[in-house]
């Protein structure tokens, strides 16, 4: 199993509920945790002009060949 798979698997097992926080904002903690995981999926970045891309998630302009947009934390694949 390499990273990515196992952040789609801990993704899936946090929205069945398979793994449950016990703590009263164990929902909000759930969702913050998934946002987080969701990021280090790499996505490639958008095109918005010659030489020009952007964060497929925040639209922040990105620096050819960067790993992670600096705005959101998105892991990025080029
Ligand atoms: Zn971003």
């Amino acid at each position: 199993m390499n990273d990515i798979e196992a952040i789609r698997k801990t993704i899936r097992r946090l929205e069945s509920r398979s793994i449950i926080p016990f703590d009263e904002d164990a929902d909000e903690v759930v969702g913050i945790a998934i946002q987080g995981l969701e990021k280090q999926i790499p996505k490639e970045p958008i095109y918005i002009g010659i030489e020009s891309e952007a964060c497929p998630v925040c639209l922040n302009c990105l620096k050819s060949g960067q790993r992670f947009c600096e705005n959101c934390g998105q892991r990025l694949e080029w």
